[in-house]
Formats: structure tokens, C-alpha cells, sequence
């Protein structure tokens, strides 16, 4: 498959090419050309192990690799004791028609595992298929949770190094100690003053600044980005989906073909393209509710075809969702749009001039049958926290608690009680204090002390990567402020 940029399709690459270089020249982000579609390929997949169908969903998309190379990364990913789940992503059946696709069950606990524990694979194995010599020198901004997953993924990993740069006060504390105790001979970690914006435009500048590029070329090395722009990570998720399906109607929740609903907590818009990917390739879906906390710019966009980020920036106890600029909606402009990068490209140099663009009335009226949008605020985040506990003994982390309050949004608005598929992101102790609080208890004190305590009081196991985080050593706690960015990357690189 070759994958051209969202705002110029005449700029082309392999997916290697894609893969190694992050973002496109010129700076879209790189798409599929066309999407496979095949109405029964998610039948292929009923009786197979995670591993197995991760490579069957990323065999249509990856052509170029050696054969058997699919599987074996997504064996070493999957399979090697790294996920505490049976299946690494799996499906529990609620009452009233609600699945729940469990994504946290990696090592660091979010679903950013599913993809960044593949990654390393894909990008290392694209690196040598595409001859490059040089050193990747990964550079993430996190709203918290890509920043460890990736950490994870790639330390240690020859020919790579990792730089994250996570907002000073938009983390948790879980995800602070996670990161600033990472362990590993490639890795740093920054604090950067602002918000989880700051740090990604911050990103952004390094990665478009081509003397910077060129001085660190003559080190060896050159940028790769391990943020959900790269499609080394949305296409390993788009797995997940799939999955969900088969066991859906392998465990008989489903009719064969019948459609879904699917419910994203979302952010940067990654995991719901995923979901609008696998769509497009097949899967019976029939809705894709996108669900956000009180940063709303994505609810207004669905239901009033205008995308404006010139608004308040808020920090909430879904932090992986604080975000005003949603880099893969891009994406999804691309491909609802029957591939114009015209479009594209108009709608994103009017985001970045004056803040805003609005979508043409045709292009509008597809998202709005596609997807449905709805928010919440703290107050219902903590409500959903506590009545999933209270009525169904389910236990959300904060992300999934607003997907949950989307579909049952939905439902009452709707009526319709099609299947709803709601992906669930985060374990609930990577957000302890936030889960303590909804459910009523005050939190006890920092380090192990809430884990233990949301553990006494519900019973549901403590991810065994959370436990001991406050007794290891803190090995990064530098702060810079926006501009100091690039002095830390050069500090990385040893200049
Ligand atoms: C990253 C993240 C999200 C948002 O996902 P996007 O792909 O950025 O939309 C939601 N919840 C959690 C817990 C996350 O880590």
C-alpha cells in the first residue's frame, strides 16, 4: 500500500518510508491511499490469539516487510509476559447492550501500549529496510500516557534514543513518578513549562526546523516521532477493533455482521481513526461516538461543522484528553473528504492562521452521520465513576467514565439500543486519587498508599508496574520552558 500526505498526495512513500520519517514533508501527516475493504475479513480472525490477528489486520496495510516479520513483532509484543491480560485486549460484556474493550492491560497501564510496545518493531525493521545508518532520535510530547509507553517501548532499543516532554503541571502523579523513574541508557525526560499544546507545538518546532535537522544529522542522527502522527501507531490499533468484533461474536453478544456502536474517549484523535479505519476496511460499525471532557473543541466541530481552538484551555482529571489541537483530525478530513488534500491543507493553514475553519456543508453533514459527539465535566466524570461502581461493580478510570457518560448520552437522546462498543483506556489506578475522590473515600496520602486502598476497597488488581513506583529512584526532574527545548535536545545528543 503506498501512503501519500494529507495536504500534497503528490508527495508519496512506502510504508517503511512512512514509518521512519513520522510526519510528511511539508508537514501533513501521511494517509493511506486507499483503505482494503473486505465486508468478511473480521470472520478470518474468530479463533485466532491477539498476536495473530494484529499481524492478519497489519498485513493490509504493511506490505514490504519479509515474510513472517508481521507476526513475529506482534508475538514479541504481544506474547512476551508484558501484557497481564490473556489476549492483551480484552472484552468484558456489561448489562444493556455494553461491551467494554479493555486497552490498559500493558505496562504502563493506558492504551498506549497496544501500539508503542509494537512500534520499536516496525520502526527499527522500516529504518533498515529504508538503508538509513543514522540514529532515531525519538522526540514525544505527552499529555501523559504516550510519554511512558513510549519510554518503555523503546528503551534499551539499538539505534534509537527517546526525548519526552510532558507538561510540568498536566500529568498525574502516577504518571510524573512513571516517567521521571524511567529506567534505560537511551531515554530522557523533561518538564516543560505550559500546557500538554505547549509542549506539542514546542515538538513540532524542533521537528520543522531544518538547520536544527541538519546539526543533528552531522551527529548521527535524525528525528523520528513516536506521537500518534505516526502510522506506526494508529495501524497496530486498528487491530484492536477487529478483535473486539470477532470475540464479540465468538462469545455469541453479537449476530455475525450485525453493526455497532463504538465510544472513544478521545484526545488527539487517534484511537476513534483507528475505529473510522477499520470502518472503512469492513468492520460492521454503524456509529462512532467520540466522546471528550470539558476541552469540548471536538463536540462543537461534530455538531457545528467548525473546528476553533481559540478557547480556554482546561486541566482535568482526564489529562490525556486536555488537548485544544487534535493532529489526527487531519486524518480524518482526508479520508471523509474522498482524499483532498486541497481541503486538507486549506483547513489546516486556516487552524493555524486565524485559530478556526469551517467545514464545507456536504463534508459536515458526512461527519455528523458518522459520528456523534458529547461532553462531560468533572462533576459527571465522578458521577459516571461512581454509579459504573455503585449499579455494575465496573471500575473506570476517568477517560473511560466520560466514554461512558457519551454512550449513555447517546442513548437517551437516540433511543437506539444498538451494541455499544466503549474503549476503555486507562486503568482506574493510574488515576487513583481521581477514582477515590468519585467514590467517595479521600484519598490516603502519596506513593502506594491509594493504590492500596482503591485495591482494599474494591478488590480489582493492582497492575503490577504501579506497584513500587514511589521507591524508585527519580532520575530526571529537569524543567524548561518552551524555548529550552531545543538546548534538551541537544543535551540528549551529547553536544
Ligand atoms: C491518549 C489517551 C486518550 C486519547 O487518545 P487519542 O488517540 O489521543 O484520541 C484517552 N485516554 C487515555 C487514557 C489516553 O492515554
Amino acid at each position: 500500500m503506498r501512503y501519500v500526505s494529507t495536504r500534497d498526495k503528490n508527495i508519496g512513500a512506502s510504508a517503511q518510508e512512512a514509518i521512519a520519517r513520522g510526519l510528511a514533508p511539508g508537514g501533513g501527516l501521511y494517509a493511506p491511499e486507499a483503505l482494503p475493504c473486505n465486508r468478511n475479513f473480521w470472520k478470518s480472525l474468530i479463533g485466532k490469539s491477539y498476536a495473530e490477528r494484529t499481524a492478519a489486520v497489519m498485513g493490509q496495510f504493511l506490505d514490504g516487510f519479509g515474510p513472517g516479520d508481521l507476526e513475529t513483532f506482534a508475538r514479541r509484543a504481544y506474547e512476551s509476559g508484558r501484557f497481564d491480560a490473556e489476549g492483551a485486549a480484552p472484552l468484558r460484556t456489561l448489562p444493556n447492550g455494553l461491551h467494554v474493550l479493555e486497552l490498559w492491560h500493558g505496562p504502563t497501564a493506558a492504551f498506549k501500549d497496544m501500539a508503542l510496545q509494537i512500534l520499536p518493531h516496525l520502526l527499527t525493521a522500516s529504518l533498515k529496510v529504508c538503508g538509513e545508518q543514522r540514529e532515531a532520535l525519538i522526540l514525544t510530547a505527552t499529555s501523559g500516557d504516550t510519554g511512558k509507553a513510549a519510554l518503555e517501548g523503546f528503551r534499551d532499543v539499538p539505534g534509537t534514543r527517546v526525548l519526552v516532554f510532558f507538561p510540568r503541571h498536566g500529568v498525574s502523579l502516577i504518571q510524573e513518578l512513571q516517567m521521571t523513574t524511567q529506567e534505560g541508557a537511551n531515554v530522557g525526560v523533561v518538564a516543560v513549562r505550559g500546557n500538554f499544546d505547549d509542549a506539542q507545538t514546542g515538538v513540532k518546532k524542533l521537528f520543522g526546523d531544518p538547520a536544527l535537522s541538519e546539526r543533528i544529522d552531522k551527529r548521527g542522527l535524525f528525528f523520528s516521532s513516536a506521537n500518534s502522527i505516526n502510522l506506526g501507531r494508529l495501524i497496530p490499533q486498528v487491530a484492536y477493533y477487529f478483535s473486539a468484533y470477532a470475540d464479540m461474536v465468538g462469545q455469541e453478544a453479537i449476530a455475525a455482521g450485525q453493526p455497532i456502536h463504538i465510544c472513544v474517549p478521545t484526545g488527539n484523535f487517534g484511537n476513534i481513526l483507528s475505529a473510522l479505519y477499520a470502518w472503512d476496511m469492513g468492520l460492521p460499525v454503524s456509529r462512532l461516538l467520540c466522546a471528550s471532557n470539558r476541552n469540548n473543541v471536538l463536540t462543537d466541530f461534530v455538531r457545528e461543522g467548525v473546528y476553533d481552538r481559540r478557547r480556554t484551555f482546561y486541566s482535568t482529571m482526564s489529562p490525556s484528553m486536555d488537548i485544544l489541537v487534535s493532529s489526527n483530525l487531519e486524518r480524518a478530513l482526508f479520508l471523509l473528504s474522498g482524499g483532498s488534500d486541497v481541503l486538507t491543507r486549506d483547513c489546516m493553514e486556516s487552524l493555524r492562521e486565524i485559530g478556526r475553519y469551517t467545514l464545507p456543508k456536504t463534508l459536515w453533514q458526512v461527519f455528523r452521520q458518522r459520528f456523534y459527539a458529547d461532553w462531560c465535566g468533572e462533576g459527571e466524570t465522578r458521577r459516571t465513576i461512581a454509579s459504573l461502581w455503585k449499579e455494575i461493580r465496573y471500575l473506570s478510570d476517568p477517560h473511560t467514565a466520560v466514554a461512558f457518560h457519551a454512550a449513555g448520552a447517546y442513548r437517551e437522546e437516540t433511543g437506539d439500543k444498538t451494541p455499544i462498543l466503549v474503549v476503555s483506556t486507562a486503568s482506574p489506578y493510574k488515576f487513583c486519587d481521581a477514582v477515590l475522590t468519585a467514590l467517595g473515600e479521600t484519598p490516603a496520602g502519596d506513593g502506594e498508599a491509594p493504590l492500596e486502598q482503591l485495591h482494599a476497597l474494591t478488590g480489582w488488581p493492582v497492575p503490577e508496574s504501579l506497584r513500587g513506583l514511589s521507591k524508585k529512584p527519580v532520575r530526571f526532574d529537569r524543567t524548561v520552558t518552551p524555548e529550552g527545548m531545543e538546548q534538551a535536545v541537544w543535551e540528549m545528543v551529547g553536544a
